[in-house]
């Protein structure tokens, strides 16, 4: 049986943690993936990160297919970015940790990453388009990097103000 887990949102601390490396990659692990990646097609979501879900650990998830392509989920554990093109690509971004905020951040356009893949056998991939965007975004959250941390610090301030506000809300 596969688990939905809640997704955590600013400002929890666990968002700015930098992810443990993942030591093994074992069924326990595996199980873990097919968890996050449950979540991140229940959200919906096309990327999701070990810290998103409280585990600090350096895994992520992703599906850059679009809604009318059968799915295509990809797996990365303990990923490194080796290279990025000068190029940069648009795109305007959201996070499963801060619903309902979205804005343009510019990245490279292609990146090139080593990784882990779901046996634990070392892997290169080179990713363009959006596949490019979320990889980025989803190895960002393995460093406590989130995508509003490329706006103005004004706006980012703002966004961090209204979500603080809210969960104090929600406390009382
Ligand atoms: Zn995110």
């Amino acid at each position: 049986m596969t688990h939905i887990y809640p997704i955590i949102t600013i400002p929890d601390p666990v968002l700015r943690q930098t992810a443990e490396p993942v030591e093994r990659v074992d069924d326990a692990l595996r199980k873990l993936m097919d968890d996050m990646l449950v979540t991140m097609y229940d959200a919906p979501g096309v990327g999701l990160a070990a810290p998103q879900i409280g585990v600090s650990r350096r895994l992520i998830v992703m599906d850059g297919a679009r809604d009318d392509e059968p799915r295509a989920p990809i797996v990365m554990v303990n990923p490194e970015i080796l290279e990025r093109s000068e190029e940069l690509r648009l795109h305007e971004e959201g996070c499963l940790s801060i619903p309902e905020v979205t804005a343009e951040v510019e990245r490279p356009a292609i990146t090139r990453v080593a990784y882990l893949d779901r046996e634990g056998k070392p892997q290169e991939a080179e990713l363009e388009g959006i596949l490019s965007t979320i990889v980025q975004h989803e190895i960002d959250h393995l460093n406590g990097v989130l995508f509003i941390d490329y706006l103005s610090r004004l706006k980012r301030d703002m966004i961090v103000k209204k979500f603080t506000k809210q969960k104090r809300a929600e406390a009382m």
